[in-house]
């Protein structure tokens, strides 16, 4: 069913605290962990607790979760003190999405180039 934990998503593994993460904020609904491989001094990924494969399929079943997605980028952002950063949600894998669990990266702390590679 949509939204229900998947065995073999690592990102639902996080939530459910079976895999280690650098936890920065819980909501009821979300997690947001640093991205273990950062981009940037700050890299947190913000996802909702429930499943869904990519953010466009969050968006259309469940679209109040993910307001509390983009809510919580902004309430990492202030953690940070950025007063400038990057909201990313790579969809598919040509655009370099590797963990088909629908996560935002929040990424700041350095100047960013535009357009992105
Ligand atoms: P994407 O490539 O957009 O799907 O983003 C997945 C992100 O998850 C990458 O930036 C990875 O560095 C990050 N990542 C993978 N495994 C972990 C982990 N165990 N803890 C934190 N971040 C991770
Ligand atoms: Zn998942």
């Amino acid at each position: 069913m949509a939204g229900e934990p998947q065995d073999d998503c690592l990102f639902c593994k996080i939530v459910a605290g079976h895999v280690p993460a650098t936890i920065v904020r819980e909501s009821e609904t979300t997690v947001a962990f640093r991205d273990i491989n950062p981009q940037a001094p700050t890299h947190v990924l913000v996802i909702p607790k429930a499943h869904y494969p990519d953010a466009a399929s969050l968006a259309t079943a469940a679209p109040a979760l993910a307001a509390d997605v983009l809510r919580e980028t902004q309430a990492v952002a202030d953690e940070d003190k950025l007063d400038s950063y990057r909201v990313v949600f790579n969809t598919g894998g040509g655009a370099g999405q590797t963990v088909w669990h629908a996560h935002a990266h929040v990424i700041g702390g350095r100047g960013l180039q535009w357009p992105p590679g």
